[in-house]
């Protein structure tokens, strides 16, 4: 402990001990580099005022009273704070400030408006003082609170958490029981937590046990989460947990006469693999996401059967996810394991945040024209991003920028053009898909094409977006949704990862990805 938090210490247990003052106003909290010390505030004609003697022990500075002036005298170093009664001013070594009341006395204690704080004191001390009326907080010296926003959505069968974090700060997201706790490196938080819309998904969300840490308690329907980091417009971010549910398809009812007849997808036995835990050996291929294409609000294409595009996506993602885990032992991320909307960037970004090694994106194609079919592979064109996309490609890994310096479970990468680095393997990536895929399916004449996709862009890891047929063949529409066909895309996928991995483990056990 530093001679000046053991006097600031000496001083608390001292005011401690006063008498209880009448108009207590909330307390302060003082928070600099010696830690978090109460600041008692009382409310007088109006005004939030501080007792200059607990200023004076908590910034170290002297108050002299000249009772003939009628006056005060303030003094930090060499700095000299002059205050007179009955007057809205300070003079900080001779340069006048106004306040929003003049001091008063009470007793034997000099009072003075909150402000004067930054206003006067500030500028006497030098180095940051800010007064956060708000949140009731001095923040002194150069210590990090981020101001915290929470909203809580519901959205089907998850409730989503957004968090804004200005300025953005690192921050990690851990599961500990029932609960999750976000631990930012700071050292404090000036949050405005949400109460809970979404009760059986999110119970609470508090102030956790570290001084820069929320607790979100989890409700009784939790059974896996996820977590993107966006960084957002100036120099803030956005951090966004979604508290998943066990996936319950809803069954379609007998009574119900359903135009068309969709195969009902098997629902995965496996709950979602938790994100962000990292403990596997680096060096072989370890983690996959599967994307289904759209979802929720975005249907995707719709066959003339009525088909929708999101259904079938999401039912071969399930069928992959449940082989690949069975045949490879391979960590399978979804990004939606359900009719939820989901961002194109936020796809990508689920695959940074979990290490993903393989991102695979699924899709069935469309067109005006019923006749067109079959299935075509796509990887990333980059002519469509110019000089960035240029850059990005040349640029090592290591000189990627990271913003705040990183943290050990999320890499605020600059994802835009993370893709750029691994155009070579997705191509390879690609051809080995498309060569799977002849051997079971109909291909299209142009079978492998690079293709602008925004939702491949950001992915930092070799990365394939699969049309699996054209569903506005009628023909085909009624393949995509059969157990059969979709087994074979399944089966061509397992074939060609499997081929990915074998031909990538060398290198990766030579140490780079
Ligand atoms: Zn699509």
């Amino acid at each position: 402990m530093t001679s000046a938090a053991a006097a600031l210490l000496l001083a608390l247990l001292q005011h401690a001990s006063a008498a209880q003052q009448p108009a207590t106003a909330a307390p302060y909290t003082v928070l600099s580099r010696e830690g978090r010390r109460p600041l008692a505030a009382r409310t007088m004609a109006g005004q939030e005022m501080f007792a200059l003697d607990d200023l004076a022990r908590l910034f170290n500075v002297t108050v002299r009273e000249d009772a003939a002036a009628g006056g005060l005298t303030v003094t930090a170093g060499t700095q000299t704070i002059v205050l007179s009664a009955g007057q809205s001013l300070a003079s900080v070594s001779g340069r006048l400030v106004s306040l929003p009341a003049p001091p008063v006395r009470e007793g034997r204690t000099w009072y003075v408006p909150v402000d004067f704080v930054p206003r006067a004191l500030a500028l006497a001390v030098g180095g940051k003082v800010e007064l956060r009326k708000p949140s009731r907080l001095i923040l002194v010296g150069d210590i990090r609170v981020p101001r915290i926003v929470g909203r809580i959505e519901p959205l089907g069968n998850l409730a989503r958490l957004t968090v804004d974090v200005s300025p953005a700060t690192p921050h990690t997201v851990t599961q500990e029981g029932t609960r999750l706790t976000v631990r930012f490196e700071a050292d404090g938080l000036d949050a405005a937590l949400p109460a809970t819309t979404s009760p059986d998904f999110i119970a609470n969300v508090r102030p956790g046990d570290g001084p820069a840490t929320i607790a979100i308690d989890l409700g009784p329907r939790f059974s896996s989460f996820r977590t993107v980091d966006t960084p957002a417009d100036r120099g803030t971010s956005r951090l966004v947990i979604d508290v998943i549910a066990q996936t319950t398809e809803p069954q379609p009812s007998p009574s119900t006469a359903t135009p068309t007849p969709t195969p009902a997808a098997p629902a995965p036995q496996v709950p979602e693999t938790p994100p962000l835990i990292d403990l596997a050996p680096a060096g072989t291929l370890r983690a996959i996401v599967i994307d289904a294409g759209h979802g929720g609000a975005e249907e995707g294409a719709k066959g003339p059967g009525g088909a929708l595009e999101k259904q079938v996506t999401l039912s071969v993602a399930r069928r992959l996810k449940a082989a690949l885990e069975s045949r490879l032992g391979l960590r399978v991320i979804l990004t939606r394991d359900g009719d939820t909307t989901i961002g194109l960037d936020e796809r990508a970004a689920v695959a940074n945040n979990n290490k993903a090694d393989l991102f695979v994106s699924l899709h069935a194609n469309a067109s005006p024209r019923a006749a067109i079919s079959g299935a075509q592979v796509f990887y990333l064109s980059l002519d469509e991003y110019g000089d960035a996309a240029e850059r990005a490609a040349h640029t090592e890994s290591e000189s990627l920028p990271v913003f705040g310096g990183g943290s050990r479970d999320i890499e605020l990468i600059l994802w835009d053009m993370a893709q750029a680095r691994y155009i070579k393997e997705s191509a390879a990536l690609a051809q080995s898909v498309e060569a799977s895929l002849r051997q079971r399916i109909p291909m299209n004449a142009r079978a492998i094409q690079q293709a602008p996709f925004r939702v491949l862009v950001g992915a930092n890891m070799p990365a394939v977006l699969v049309e699996m047929g054209f569903i506005t063949n009628p023909g085909q529409e009624k393949q995509l949704q059969s157990d059969e066909f979709q087994n074979q895309i399944v089966q061509s996928l397992v074939e060609s990862i499997t081929r990915f991995r074998d031909a990538h483990s060398g290198s990766h056990q030579a140490g780079g990805r």
